[in-house]
């Protein structure tokens, strides 16, 4: 588990953005596993997060005790989540380690807290501290003019989605900031080979949000 005062331990490699943004959409379509370096890091199993499975994960559902499973709020029947215990871990986490590792949920399978800073938003929420702090270390390489210029583009988006908050309103987008920056990554092609000063019209950002939804 990474404590709560990592914040001043060494940078870690995230790699070079463009590679990573292309396997990161890979990612959350479904299509793949995020390939994160964790090394020892459990932060994201230990920060009082509800785990969603959805109702194809049948393999990863029979390996989780029925009792810790619940009806996920908000989507249809067979949606459930995986709680987590009142020191924030999650139940499937035993010794330090994912007892179903092979078998993990969806959500873990996807998730990557490199999001973070590349869509440069902080985790705020007092939950969050040990991923916040782990974010913090990440650092991008950028060997070429396009691994800079889509990280921008990343970054535009997350600035954008943070400064309509009409779109939030409407339930487009997620309140928790893990929710927005996975939100940037999806949305940044609208913000690349922009002109300096140009961003898509928040009727062009609404659609894609809307689309986005369509799809979960
Ligand atoms: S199921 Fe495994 S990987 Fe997912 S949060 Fe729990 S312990 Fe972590």
């Amino acid at each position: 588990m990474a404590d709560s005062t990592d914040s001043d331990r060494p940078d870690l490699p995230a790699g070079d953005f463009s590679a990573w943004l292309r396997a990161t959409r890979i990612a959350l379509a479904g299509e793949g596993d995020a390939h994160v370096p964790c090394g020892t890091c459990t932060a994201c199993c230990t920060s009082s997060q509800f785990v969603h499975l959805a109702p194809d994960e049948t393999d990863t559902l029979a390996r989780i005790p029925r009792a810790l499973l619940f009806p996920a709020p908000g989507l249809p029947p067979g949606h459930r989540v995986l709680g987590y215990d009142e020191q924030g871990r999650c139940p499937m986490l035993v010794d330090g380690a994912c007892s179903i590792y092979d078998h993990r949920p969806r959500t873990c399978r996807t998730y990557d807290c490199r999001v973070f800073p590349a869509a440069g938003i902080v985790p705020d929420e007092p939950t969050k501290v040990a991923i916040a702090d782990r974010a913090r270390r990440w650092r991008f390489d950028h060997p070429t003019p396009r691994d800079r210029a889509e990280h921008d583009a990343v970054r535009a988006a997350a600035t954008s989605l943070e400064v309509h908050p009409e779109l939030a309103a409407d339930g487009l987008l997620p309140a928790d900031t893990t929710g927005r920056a996975v939100a940037a990554v999806a949305l940044s092609d609208l913000f690349s080979d922009l002109e300096e000063g140009d961003e898509p019209s928040v009727t062009l950002v609404r659609e894609a949000l809307v689309e986005r939804r369509r799809r979960v």
